[in-house]
């Protein structure tokens, strides 16, 4: 018997009067989360749904994520969150290949057209049974079930989470993690972390996302912590947040640091900030050492980045604590983990080289749902390959040159964007950068560099591709320059490259 929802039971039993979660001044302890995730499982129970099954959760960063994640859980039933920007084709698609029989769906808000969206979705899936509304009502739905319930008993291997992801193609494949994937990776970060119940965790990264749902919420709870939640990440309101609540573990993908080293700090009470804050995790995306140095000069706390995908829990590597912390590194494998770099015919690149990371472990999903060939194309002997590009040093530490996709060939010579995008970071007019390949008629692809600049900045294209020229080889310096006021993002924050392009 082995159940994640174990996660947030042991914690119930030995502070239940500890706050879990905290959103918008109200506050919820252990032991009434637990009582409503009982509920949640109670009434799903009811409805004859258990182990085997899948139960679908769309929604924003709400005490409603949790307690019916881990309701569903509870259950015996596999939870398959989905991204909230999903449309309701999307939906229909993710529920019909999920299997779902019951979706948990947020009502939404400005902006946010989830509840219609999420209704149309499920009245096109004829196999969805139930259909349940995250909004004021959803305490009336609770009402009236008991708030005890006996945890079904599922297997370690059994599916736990169903985390929808593209990988390196472009259909959306559910990956499926089981009860020891997920358990296993959520104590590693509460080992790794150091995180003890008086922490204070800021979860601004999405709940349905691998990286807040084990590094925040699996194992915010497996530490008995409390867990600020905030929907709609902007910088003025984390450190609001992070001063009034005392916040001492902010987890966040490289975008978000880039808002707060942006964020004015005369507006707040900075030594109360860096008082409490002492742990920041990066992951998610590359890093760039600018940043992390900013981050380390404004708010006294040195950012460790750590490297994982959903198909791996997420986390795979992670510059630990006591150990040397080198900047621009993924870091070291975690417990159990094991890494090595591969060419295309999987034989490992010799030391020194990059090659291709890939990841062997507790961590590693069961598969991709319902998809043999593609798991069999993933995973090969043991070993999933990740699309990533990496080298290691002698320490034995990897560093991400890049996504195999996002290379660049510029006239036969391959380009890594991550590479120039750390140089071109430490232009003083620079706030943030994209590169990338754009198509081009005699060299294939030109390198493009997408530029926010620093306020007031004045810096002009020409200025800046002669800079580049003379910071970087001739095959590589971007050529085109284009200045924009933002980035398009994914929902959790990272660069959307492939709009750029
Ligand atoms: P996802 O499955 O959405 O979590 O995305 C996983 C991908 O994010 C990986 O394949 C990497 O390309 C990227 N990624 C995650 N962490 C890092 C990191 N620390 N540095 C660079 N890329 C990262």
């Amino acid at each position: 018997m082995l159940n994640l929802a174990m996660m947030l039971e042991e914690s119930a039993a030995t502070l239940p009067g500890r706050d879990a979660l905290v959103v918008d001044g109200t506050r919820l302890t252990y032991a009434e989360v637990d009582a409503a995730a009982n509920q949640v499982a109670n009434l799903l129970a009811a409805r004859g749904i258990g182990r085997g099954d899948t139960v679908a959760l769309a929604s924003v960063n709400i005490p409603a994520f949790p307690i019916v994640y881990y309701g569903i859980l509870k259950a015996g039933a596999a939870v398959v969150p989905f991204n909230v920007l999903l449309k309701s084709r999307e939906i229909a698609y993710h529920l019909g290949d999920s299997g779902a029989k019951a979706f948990f769906c947020f009502a939404g808000g400005p902006g946010l057209p989830l509840g219609e969206e999420g209704r149309a979705g499920f009245d096109a899936t004829p196999g969805c049974e139930h259909f349940f509304l995250l909004d004021e009502s959803f305490t009336d739905l609770l009402d009236g079930w008991p708030t005890t319930f006996e945890t079904v008993a599922t297997e370690p291997g059994d599916t736990a989470v169903v985390l929808y992801t593209s990988g390196t193609t472009g259909t959306p494949k559910g990956a499926e993690l089981t009860h020891a994937n997920m358990v296993l990776n959520a104590l590693t970060c509460h080992r790794v972390f150091g995180t003890v119940e008086h922490d204070v965790h800021l979860v601004t990264l999405p709940l349905f996302h691998s990286f807040g749902q084990s590094v925040q919420l699996n194992a915010g709870f497996a530490a008995g912590a409390t867990l600020v939640l905030l929907p709609r990440f902007d910088p003025r309101t984390a450190l609001e947040l992070m001063q009034r609540e005392g916040v001492t573990f902010f987890a966040g993908v490289p975008t978000m640091y880039w808002g707060l080293v942006g964020a004015d700090p005369a507006e707040f009470d900075l030594d109360a900030i860096t008082g409490t804050l002492r742990i920041a995790v990066s992951g998610g995306a590359a890093l760039p050492v600018e940043i992390l140095e900013q981050v380390h000069k404004i708010y006294g706390v040195r950012i460790r980045e750590g490297y994982g995908l959903s198909e791996t829990s997420p986390v795979a590597t992670f510059n630990h604590p006591g150990r040397v912390a080198k900047p621009g590194s993924i870091g070291q494998p975690v417990w159990g983990v094991e890494l090595k770099l591969i060419d295309k015919d999987g034989t490992e690149v010799p030391d020194g080289e990059a090659g291709e990371i890939a990841i062997r472990g507790h961590n590693v999903m069961k598969g991709y749902l319902g998809r043999p060939d593609a798991t069999a194309q993933a995973i090969r002997d043991g070993w999933f390959r990740t699309g990533d590009i990496g080298t290691r040093d002698t320490d034995g530490y990897y560093f991400i040159v890049d996504r195999a996709k996002d290379m660049i060939v510029r006239g036969g010579f391959n380009v890594y964007p991550r590479e120039l995008e750390e140089v071109i970071m430490t232009h003083p007019a620079v706030s943030l950068v994209a590169v990338v390949g754009v198509p081009h008629p005699s060299h294939g692809e030109e390198v493009k560099a997408f530029v926010i600049r620093k306020p007031d900045a004045t810096l002009t294209e020409p200025e800046l591709v002669s800079w580049c020229k003379q910071n970087m080889a001739g095959y590589k310096y971007p050529r085109v320059v284009e200045f924009r006021d933002e980035f398009p993002m994914t929902s959790t924050g990272k660069v959307l490259k492939r709009e750029l392009r």
